[in-house]
């Protein structure tokens, strides 16, 4: 069996292909356009995936190494994520799986990260046991996720408010640092003193988040600070990002270790694109191992947007039969 997968739902352009759930290839195409403007501009992402669908699907099945008429279904991204761009995924899948004489299956996307750990390259590779928490923290969402199968996942615990990759980047750009401010926090972060601001922690029932208490503390310290020094945020920036991480992670890992206490499930995983921090990372690895659980901890090409995960997601619906319509519309919100 062999599933092509595309995504499309935000700025990045991807597609991958899988056999037999092995990834043969994965190519992403990030749009840089977006850098500029200090977020993401939809008109400009649908353009930029009108522009790159084709050659990055044509690449991805050069470098797998097959040829068109071996794919056997054709995955795609169906939502959540910004319509526009979702819609360029969806058309094109349909178009192609016309062409080829193929079916296609839709994705959910944070189903997609969930999934990627079970992104393997070779047979041997492991992959987690259900069930299994999953701590999915990306730009759009912050969840705790009790994933029983491929296909059966139950939200336990969600944020309220912003998402842990938006707390990040707003807080990273009230720094002055370039969109999307994550990745610019964990490498400042590295040289910081985690221990030097101390930042609001907000007081959440179960196993909810909130992280804009958070964001207004920091944009409280930055202000107050500023006005005595114009030139805190510059002089600090490290300390000031090693204090806001590790604020993050505790609010994470509080969250997390209770769901482990009520579920009792013995494997964590992690994944979207703030799984790509170094200090999240550290502090489940850490956890992990304190707490004798297995810990799963994606390969960083696997925590960002890219198609080998909506690829692996589509593969279990396909080995399900669950097919999808040709006059199905992308959506552009949807929960787990
Ligand atoms: P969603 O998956 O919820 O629809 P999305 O697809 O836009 O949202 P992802 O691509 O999964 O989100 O993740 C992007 C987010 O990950 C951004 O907020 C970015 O700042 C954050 N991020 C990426 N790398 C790091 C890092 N090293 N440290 C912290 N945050 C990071
Ligand atoms: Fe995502």
């Amino acid at each position: 069996t062999i599933i092509l997968g595309i995504e499309s739902s935000c700025d990045d352009t991807s597609a991958a292909v899988i056999k037999d759930g092995l990834l043969l290839s994965n190519v992403i195409a990030s749009q840089k356009v977006h850098e500029e403007y200090g977020g993401v501009v939809p008109e400009l992402a649908s353009r930029a995936h009108q522009q790159n669908i084709v050659p990055v699907v044509d690449t991805a099945i050069r470098r797998a190494g097959i040829s068109p008429s071996d794919i056997s279904a054709i995955a795609f991204t169906r939502g959540p994520g910004l319509l526009g761009s979702l819609l360029v995924g969806t058309s094109f899948a349909k178009g192609m799986a016309i062409g080829l004489g193929c079916r296609i299956v839709d994705v959910n996307h944070l189903h997609g990260h969930v999934l990627s750990h079970f992104i393997r390259n070779t047979v041997t590779d492991r992959v987690p046991e259900f069930p299994y928490l999953c701590l999915l923290i990306s730009g759009g969402n912050s969840q705790i996720i009790l994933v029983n199968s491929p296909r059966d996942m139950q939200v336990l615990g969600q944020t309220i408010d912003d998402a842990a990759g938006e707390a990040f980047d707003k807080c990273a750009k009230v720094m002055g640092l370039p969109y999307p401010g994550g990745p610019h926090i964990d490498r400042l972060s590295q040289e910081g003193d985690p221990k030097r601001f101390k930042f609001a922690k907000p007081h959440i029932p179960e196993l909810d988040y909130s992280f804009s208490g958070l964001k207004t503390s920091f944009l409280y310290t930055l202000r107050d600070n500023v006005k005595a020094d114009p030139d805190f945020i510059e002089n600090n920036k490290a300390d000031l990002a090693a204090s806001l991480q590790a604020t993050i992670i505790a609010i994470l890992l509080d969250k997390l270790d209770k769901a482990v206490k009520i579920t009792g499930v013995k494997t964590v995983a992690i994944g979207g694109g703030v799984s790509a921090n170094s200090g999240v990372r550290a502090a489940v690895a850490d956890y992990c191992a304190s707490h004798n659980l297995a810990a799963f901890i994606p390969e960083r090409a696997f925590t960002t947007d890219n198609a080998a995960m909506v690829a692996i997601a589509g593969y279990f619906k396909y080995l399900d039969g669950d097919f999808c319509a040709m006059d199905a519309a992308p959506y552009a919100r949807v929960s787990v």
